[in-house]
Formats: C-alpha cells, sequence, structure tokens
C-alpha cells in the first residue's frame, strides 16, 4: 500500500523543502515531485503543516525516567512547601507503598543545595522517602530512610560520593553521587523485570507524544538489560533503542563475560535494539561540586572534583571494549574529566586497528581552550544536552559560585565545537531534563530559557537549522543509522513529525502529528 502524504512544507536536514512524500511499508519511495507524480493507494493532505524528521535521543535514561515518574512528581515546584505537599498527597494515595520514591525536585531553591531530612519527616515519617534531585547526582531522603541505612554521624562519606553534615556531623538528608545514593537504595524494594517492562512502556509512550522515534539508554543497571529483552519479544518497545551497558573501575573485567553474553542476546531484535556500546562515568557534576576541574573550584580551596577512574585503567577499559567492537561513551563534564576521555579515545585508537568507532563524549560541558581542537581530530562525537544552555538557576545560584564568572560562561562551547569540525548531536538527559526536544531546540539558538531574559554567552549560539540536524541526523549518525533515520530521502525510515508551523521562521510551535513507519501515532 502506497500513501502519498501532499501539502506539506518537508525539511530534511538542511535541504531544500519540498512538498510531497511517498511511503510504502514504513519506507519512504519518493520525494518531492516524484512523489507526486506517482499513483497512490491513499492520500493525506497536510494542509500546508511542516514536516520534518523525527527525533532522536543521543543520550537518556528512559527507565530510570519511568521509574522516577512511578512516585511522586515534583519537578519544577518552586519551594520546599510545595515539595512537601507533594510527597503528602502522593503518599496519601499510596498507603501500602512500602517506600516513596520520585523526583526531580530543583536543588537550586535551597542556598549550597543541601535539604534537611526533617523537612520531609514533618508529611511522612512512618516509611522511607527518597527524592532525586533534577541534577541526578544528589538524593534528599528522609530520617527513616537514614535510620534504615544505618548512616549515623559515624558513617563515612564512601569512595566517590558525599553525605551532607550538620555542625555536629550528624547525616543532614542529603546525599551526593550513586555510591553515597547506594547506601540508602540497596535497601529498597528491588525493581523487577515486570516493573521495568512498565517503565520502559511509559518511557515509549512519552517520546512518541514528542515526535521521537529512536532513543539511548545510556546506563543500564543490574536487570535493565532484561528487562528490554522482556519488552522487545512482547511488543511493549515501541521505539528503537540503543542501549549502553556501564563499565565500573574495579568491576569492568569480572563484569565483561556477562556484558558480552547479554549483548549478544539482542542480536534477533538488532534492527529494533543495538546492544553494542558502553558507558563510563569520567566525572560527576558541576551543580554538585563532582565535576573533575583542571583549577580548583572557587569554595572548596584545593579540591578540583573527582575523577571517576585513574588513567590507566580507563584508557585499559576502554580499549578493550573498543577491541570487541562496542562503542565508547564517555559521561565527561569538567575539563579535566573531558581531557582524560579525550586521551582515553587517543590511546584507544592508537592500539587498536583502525575502524568506523564514533566514540561518544557526553555532555562536553567545559572544555579547556587546549582540548577543543582534539574532538573533531579524534573523530570524537560531542553529544549535549541543548535545554541546558542558557544561564538557568542551576548555573546560576549552585555552578556560577563555584566555577567564577569566565568560567561559568565558558559552559557549552557548541558554536565553537561546530567551527572546529567536530560532530555534534543532542540527548535530553531524560530525566535529568525534559525529553520533549520541541521544547529544547531554540535553546542553543538563542541561547535563552523559556522564560526569556538575556542570552548567555550568545556568541556560542547556533541556528536552528543546526540545532533541528543535531536532533535528527546527528543522533542518527551517533548511533550508526544514518541511512535509515534523521532525514526524509528514499529508503529512509518513513518517520516524522506534522508541526503546525515551520521552525525556520521563529519559535512558538506544536506538534500536530508523529508518524514512526509511516502510521500516525496516537498522542
Ligand atoms: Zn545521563
Amino acid at each position: 500500500m502506497k500513501t502519498l502524504f501532499k501539502n506539506g512544507s518537508f525539511w530534511s536536514s538542511r535541504s531544500e523543502l519540498f512538498t510531497g512524500l511517498l511511503v510504502e511499508d514504513g519506507r519512504i519511495l519518493a520525494t518531492g515531485p516524484d512523489a507526486l507524480a506517482h499513483s497512490a493507494d491513499q492520500i493525506i493532505d497536510l494542509a500546508n503543516s511542516f514536516v520534518m524528521p523525527a527525533f532522536g535521543d543521543g543520550h537518556a535514561h528512559p527507565i530510570f525516567a519511568g521509574r522516577e515518574a512511578a512516585g511522586p512528581k515534583v519537578n519544577g515546584l518552586q519551594s520546599v512547601a510545595e515539595i512537601q505537599e507533594a510527597v503528602r498527597i502522593f503518599a496519601e494515595a499510596n498507603p501500602d507503598q512500602p517506600w516513596i520514591i520520585g523526583g526531580a525536585y530543583e536543588a537550586a531553591i535551597i542556598e549550597g543545595g543541601d535539604f534537611d531530612a526533617h523537612w520531609l519527616d514533618e508529611v511522612v515519617s512512618d516509611r522511607p522517602v527518597v527524592l532525586h534531585a533534577v541534577d541526578h547526582h544528589t538524593i534528599w531522603v528522609n530520617s527513616k530512610a537514614l535510620e534504615i541505612a544505618d548512616i549515623t554521624s559515624a558513617t563515612k562519606d564512601p569512595a566517590g560520593g558525599t553525605i551532607a553534615r550538620r555542625e555536629d556531623y550528624s547525616p543532614k538528608g542529603t546525599l551526593r553521587e550513586p555510591e553515597a545514593f547506594a547506601l540508602i537504595l540497596d535497601h529498597s524494594p528491588k525493581n523487577t523485570i515486570e516493573s521495568d517492562v512498565r517503565a520502559i512502556k511509559y518511557a515509549c509512550a512519552q517520546y512518541l507524544k514528542s515526535g521521537v522515534t529512536y532513543a539511548n539508554d545510556s546506563w543500564l543497571e543490574e536487570g535493565m538489560a532484561e528487562a528490554y529483552l522482556a519488552a522487545v519479544t512482547s511488543g511493549d518497545l515501541t521505539i528503537d533503542m540503543n542501549i549502553s551497558f556501564l563499565a565500573n573501575p574495579g568491576e569492568w573485567k569480572s563484569a565483561l563475560t556477562k556484558i558480552e553474553k547479554l549483548s549478544a542476546q539482542f542480536e534477533p531484535y538488532k534492527n529494533q535494539v543495538n546492544a553494542k556500546s558502553v558507558k563510563f562515568l569520567g566525572d560527576g557534576a558541576l551543580s554538585s561540586g563532582t565535576a573533575a576541574l583542571l583549577e580548583p573550584y572557587l569554595d572548596q580551596p584545593g579540591f578540583s572534583g573527582l575523577k571517576i577512574w585513574k588513567d590507566d585503567e580507563l584508557f585499559e577499559a576502554v580499549t578493550e571494549f573498543d577491541a570487541r567492537g562496542y562503542q565508547i561513551h564517555i559521561h565527561a563534564i569538567g575539563d579535566a574529566a573531558i581531557r582524560q576521555a579525550l586521551d582515553a579515545f587517543e590511546f584507544m585508537q592508537h592500539t587498536n586497528p583502525a575502524r568506523d568507532r564514533r566514540p561518544v563524549l557526553v555532555h562536553a560541558q567545559l572544555i579547556s581552550a587546549e582540548d577543543m581542537p582534539r574532538i573533531a581530530q579524534l573523530g570524537v562525537i560531542a553529544n549535549m544536552q541543548p535545554l541546558w544552555m542558557y544561564l538557568d538557576p542551576m548555573n546560576k545560584e549552585l555552578i556560577l559560585p563555584r566555577l567564577g564568572e569566565a568560567r561559568n560562561n565558558r559552559q557549552y562551547q557548541l558554536r565553537s565545537l561546530i567551527d572546529s569540525g567536530a560532530q555534534v548531536a543532542f540527548g535530553s538527559d531524560w530525566p535529568v531534563t525534559s525529553e520533549v526536544p520541541l521544547e529544547a531546540l531554540f535553546v542553543p539558538v538563542q541561547r535563552v530559557g523559556a522564560s526569556g531574559g538575556s542570552p548567555w554567552s550568545p556568541e556560542e549560539a547556533i541556528t536552528i537549522e543546526e540545532s533541528m540536524t543535531f536532533y535528527t541526523a546527528g543522533v542518527a549518525y551517533q548511533n550508526f543509522r544514518e541511512d535509515e533515520f534523521g532525514k526524509l530521502e528514499v529508503g529512509y525510515r518513513a518517520d516524522f513529525v506534522v508541526l503546525d508551523k515551520s521552525p525556520l521562521e521563529g519559535s512558538g510551535i506544536s506538534i500536530l502529528d508523529v508518524y514512526k513507519n509511516g502510521i500516525k501515532q496516537a498522542r
């Protein structure tokens, strides 16, 4: 069956606009005048709407987003009182839920970002409460959670993590980095394959509504690959996924066999799930003062953050996974972590034979001038989060005092990266920030957020067509699927979004319809 989509303004990665698209069996059969000249079984009139390729999400955590959505939702709340109220309502509505786990609160509403367990105790004291902060490098818990985990003034900070303290050294209720979360969350009920499949279903539905038809799950923990296997076999996975296993210092060697085994199990489903990438965490985050810097933080003299890996071990691990054919993703935010990641990529490329490997530098937030040209030189893809590229409360209240004006303003040098020749792909980092591409597309163009204000480092602004390309073809390239996704050309998947207005003419755009494989998706 051939379907002709006509009277649209079709845009495909910086090409000239064209007016028609012919689709058969989920693929594009013809475009422009060729499409209009064909006979078709069905004609859909797009009434002069703007059409662009469906979006890809190059870096996100869909299962975490789905898990978090099963708890109280505190996103965007502007005071502790509002958060308390949301938690209280959720607890009342879910009396049998033994643990209350939700998110994501704005840490910048409290100076310094240390939230007190007692504030949560006021609304729930009989069972543990854990809330994730929007940066997802921080949690805020109630006293019951501290008690169950036996965290007291005698508990030492775990390696790689911190426990915020009161003056008497007792735990305050805020913990930073996964190593510290584990002290608490290891006691919480385990996620099951069934609950994670529900999380995947939720994530797919959210994505399809937003026009995203292929995404990345950038960090698999215990049981998550199994959940993707279950979801792809049951048909609950309704978008395409690229999933990354997680390599941890000290553990990656013993995890190799298991990763190889799990990866092989996806072989029959490789058109839907690509399980050939590995994620390394190079450092923490600037907002929590744990990103690794070349120069110390201003508020902690002599402290430059935490590199999660020692150079030698990172180089060895990256090279080993690369030799086995995995694509390497390294999370690197601070300039020291970025340098270490680039050094690791360089070492890997010198050690292993040449191949099309497309290493990914995730976040690439604060790049030193010396390292800027190396990204393009090493063929590294910079995966960046467009929704972060303005002076939001986190950058203004939490990061600026830690970095100082000049260093703070050097974050997200996207224009410089493009001009240096680097490949760029966009990702939402959902649930850290919204998974909806239309909320993010104009941020790197205007360098302001939804509430306006003056542009942040406007010399690093990009064009709207660049932004659209990085959220489509850029992600397709990162995922080795540039012949299938991200463009509206003959042979490509008929995945596209119909918009009420052209982004090329200004912001304030909404999605009218989303098509996947030529089929209209429920919204
Ligand atoms: Zn992430």
